[in-house]
């Protein structure tokens, strides 16, 4: 369709580290294999706030938001599998598909690693144009569901890392999203108790009610309760709060021959001290994960199973308009869950 004018839609525009516009810019254009999708709800997320900082790769000026799902408006000729209507959420991570990495099925590491809401505008706007390559079907899925397949792909990546076993006793700390997401997906994956630690009561009460084998309040008597719970430490222990002295404290909790997983991101110049000996003696293996690897379609299929409820963990809604009030929530650690925008 050939327009004479120029149609604006309303975004949120990070103009430079610390700089952040909500204003109206072009109407996205779509190649030959892209969508042109409507926004319906998108995340924020803590990786937001590392771009805003400047600290993370990402391009300026963009619109962020890389957790995000709507309906297709339109798509190019060489789409395949797509039409207008279609319910879809979008795999924000863009590979080369020619270097070492993307050859050697390790894409999360491809030497040309880009992503939406990153290097390309993502769903911190009204419409958005994506590769089709990049979308995925959410069907019945609500949208919010939608866009939080995109953290729940990153959990199920970081569960696959450890190769947790069935009947794996698992602590985790931070009862954040994230927390409460690899919480659920360790008991879907065999763990046969998964406790959780947290500083605030309200979050270990949505812990609970989210199925925690027992919850624990980050206060003096911590350590006691924990030694009830775990005489001899849990085979996994995970963090997702990515605050250093938390992760600096997780080999006290681990069993011998037990594992460690390092989910939260903590600030890129942080430093913990470990003791190699102990890693020697007690045969600790301690595991990172980034990103995900084509973790969507198990991200979905868990949710349209039901087997695992994202619902309960959004907590606050804000208009584009709003934007700043969501953000200013994370920027001060209010006490929240996911915060979804809905354009
Ligand atoms: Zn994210
Ligand atoms: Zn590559």
């Amino acid at each position: 369709m050939i327009r004479f004018w120029r149609v604006f839609v309303q975004a949120v525009v990070f103009e430079a580290p610390g700089k952040i516009n909500i204003k109206d810019i072009p109407e996205p254009q779509a190649g030959k294999e892209d969508i042109l999708v409507k926004v319906k709800a998108a995340g924020l997320c803590g990786t937001d706030l590392h771009v805003y900082k400047g600290d993370f790769i990402a391009s300026y000026p963009i619109v962020p938001g890389h957790e995000f799902s709507g309906e297709i408006i339109s798509a190019g000729a060489d789409v395949e599998g797509f039409k207008p209507g279609d319910r879809v959420c979008v795999d924000p991570c863009v590979y080369c598909g020619k270097c070492d990495f993307c050859k050697s099925d390790r894409e999360n590491f491809c030497r040309d690693f880009r992503a939406y809401g990153l290097h390309f505008n993502g769903g911190f706007e009204e419409l958005v144009s994506v590769s089709y390559r990049n979308a995925y079907q959410i069907g019945s899925l609500s949208f919010e569901e939608g866009s939080m397949i995109e953290p729940l792909s990153c959990v199920i990546h970081g569960i696959k890392r450890i190769g947790l076993r069935a009947g794996d006793e698992v602590l985790i700390f931070g009862c954040g999203p994230i927390g409460l997401m690899l919480m659920q997906v360790c008991k879907k994956s065999g763990a046969s108790r998964v406790i959780m630690a947290d500083v605030s009561r309200k979050k270990l009460e949505t812990a609970e009610r989210l199925g925690a084998g027992a919850t624990l309040l980050n206060n003096n008597s911590f350590e006691a309760g924990l030694k009830k719970l775990f005489p001899f430490g849990a085979d996994v222990v995970i963090d997702a709060t990515g605050i250093p002295q938390v992760v600096q404290n997780m080999s006290a909790h681990v069993k011998d021959a037990g594992k460690l997983l390092f989910f939260g991101v903590c600030p890129p110049d942080s430093r913990i001290s470990i003791n190699p000996y102990e890693v020697y003696k007690r045969e600790l293996t301690i595991y990172g994960t980034f990103s995900l690897l084509h973790d969507f379609p198990s991200a979905i299929k868990l949710l349209q199973s039901g087997s695992i409820d994202v619902r309960s963990l959004a907590s606050h809604q804000f208009s584009l308009s709003e934007f700043m009030q969501g953000f200013n929530l994370m920027l001060e650690h209010g006490d929240f869950l996911k915060i979804l925008i809905k354009p």
